[in-house]
């Protein structure tokens, strides 16, 4: 079906649409499927209309799951996809592994990042409502749409533009938002698949997050026959070093049965390399264009909302009729995820002391089972957006973490006790830089660049290890093979 579309004798059945969306990724795809189905005539964009971006969102936390269960789109083979049940921490101190399960027993979806856009693309365009234009939008002028077709400009016109173009957007830059994003990390993503004889994991069901190394690991079953590793390398190791810290850092955290197939693929450089960036959402567009998911805004993926938080906006858009309407709703539900996502990856990844206090709090909490760990589950999957919520259980973990106890105790006397003030002190110093950032990122509003480098500069003071790469604010492709 895409590859009948992509023939450039394509027709473009009219030049005025309900909708125009760039970008048929996850995100443009859904939009244009739940609009179409609701009756709008759609125009979807697509500059890779023969495949996707090769790394990208694989794991689909329960809401986002049941909304392409919602949407018609099931992947019922277990050579498609994986049902996932919750996470299992492997603490980088060699503690005992923390199980996570998803609260109420509720299920999440991992699939080849491809094949799920293939999926929701190939389901959008075999919609009449849906014409897709397998070019890449170049200009975007008040209400029309510009692009090239066999070296000819030509443009569409709709009453609404949403831009589901990523990272890079074109809609974005139109409506004057910086698409510089602060890189935190590099990702290399690995498919393993037994030499094609499949693969066993140790706890079928759980995404496995493996501390200990460079950056975290993430280890998940993709299918019947492949398991995806994502490592994760912080900016603070440079590229040359990469292959020996796969190999000496890496390598030997990971499961046994992984580690033969793991050492060959990182011999004959195969895994993909992309860059990890953020830039939090500071606007949703105007009356006449939306930004949705990475578009919009996006973030390091250790908590995996990703495509999540964009599906909600695609569904969202749908059920808002009014632009202004459905932008504080989303700013509403969008916030803490925000929050966690930003705070998250420094938790896991930095090594001063008062970060470590906070680790272990978090380790503490989830190993004691209690509501708060569910609670955290809850946050972590989008079930819960509550700012009290994240309010409530970040709070709680900040206040253990700096309260004198055990975990200070390694060193003894005095110097434990000197040690667990400097960490109280650094940490209440970060939170109230974090605090501070977003208080700064509520006001930031469309093109006020002002806030916006405000917002960072706090950012930077309470999140260091995240944003150290704040000078490389780049442009850099965002996938690339090794
Ligand atoms: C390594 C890595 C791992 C991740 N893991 C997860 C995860 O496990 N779970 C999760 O939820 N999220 C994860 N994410 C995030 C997730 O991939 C993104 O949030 C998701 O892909 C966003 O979807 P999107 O449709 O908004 O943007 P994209 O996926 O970037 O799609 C944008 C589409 O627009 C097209 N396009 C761009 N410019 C134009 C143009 N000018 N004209 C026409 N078309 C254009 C592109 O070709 C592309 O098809 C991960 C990200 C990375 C980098």
């Amino acid at each position: 079906m895409l590859d009948q579309a992509v023939n450039s004798e394509y027709e473009i059945k009219s030049r005025r649409y309900d909708l125009a969306v760039v970008g048929a990724g996850p995100v443009g795809s859904l939009c244009a499927l739940i609009h179409a189905r609701k009756g709008a005539r759609v125009a979807l964009f697509e500059a890779r209309s023969n495949g996707a971006r090769t790394v990208g969102g694989e794991w689909l936390h329960p809401p986002a799951a049941r909304l392409l269960q919602q949407v018609g789109i099931n992947f019922e083979t277990p050579a498609d996809a994986s049902v996932t049940k919750g996470f299992i921490y492997f603490p980088e101190d060699g503690s005992e592994p923390i199980e996570l399960p998803y609260p109420n027993g509720s299920q999440g979806l991992a699939c080849d990042h491809g094949l799920l856009v293939k999926r929701l693309r190939d389901t959008a365009i075999n919609h009449p409502n849906v014409d897709l234009i397998p070019e890449r939008v170049r200009s975007i002028d008040d209400d029309r749409v510009g692009f090239e077709r066999s070296g000819v400009q030509e443009s569409i016109a709709a009453d609404l533009i949403v831009g589901a173009d990523g990272p890079r957007s074109v809609v974005r830059r139109a409506l004057g938002l910086a698409t510089k994003r602060t890189s935190c990390s590099r990702m290399l993503g690995f498919e393993l698949n037994g030499n094609g004889q499949g693969i066993d994991l140790p706890k079928e069901g759980y995404g496995s997050v493996v501390l200990g190394g460079p950056g975290p690991m993430f280890i998940y079953r993709l299918n019947s026959n492949s398991v995806r590793i994502h490592v994760d390398v912080p900016l603070r190791f440079p590229s040359e070093q990469t292959g020996d810290l796969l190999m000496n850092n890496c390598m030997p955290l990971l499961p046994e049965e992984l580690q033969h197939e793991f050492t060959n693929l990182v011999q004959e450089k195969r895994f993909h390399v992309t860059s990890n960036g953020l830039n939090p959402r500071m606007s949703y567009g105007d009356p006449q264009r939306i930004l949705l998911g990475d578009a919009a805004g996006h973030y390091h993926p250790s908590t995996a909302v990703g495509m999540t938080l964009g599906f909600g906006d695609a569904y969202a858009l749908s059920e808002y009729n009014d632009p202004s309407r459905f932008a504080a709703q989303r700013f509403k539900e969008i916030r803490a995820p925000e929050m966690l996502a930003l705070a998250f990856y420094e938790i896991l990844v930095d090594d001063r002391v008062e970060t470590v206090a906070l680790r272990q709090s978090v380790y503490r909490m989830w190993r004691e089972r209690g509501w708060q760990a569910e609670r955290s589950l809850k946050l972590l999957s989008c079930e819960d957006t509550s700012e009290f919520g994240l309010g409530l259980v970040g709070g709680l973990a900040m206040l253990r973490a700096t309260s004198p106890t055990k975990q200070h105790s390694s060193g003894s006397g005095l110097r434990s006790l000197k040690q667990s003030g400097t960490a109280r002190y650094r940490l209440i110093m970060r939170i109230g830089w974090f605090i501070r950032g977003v208080r700064q990122l509520r006001k930031v509003r469309a093109t006020s660049q002002a806030s916006a480098q405000k917002f960072l500069d706090a950012m930077a003071r309470a999140l260091p290890a995240t944003m150290q790469s704040r000078e490389s604010r780049s442009d850099e492709p965002l996938d690339q093979a090794a």
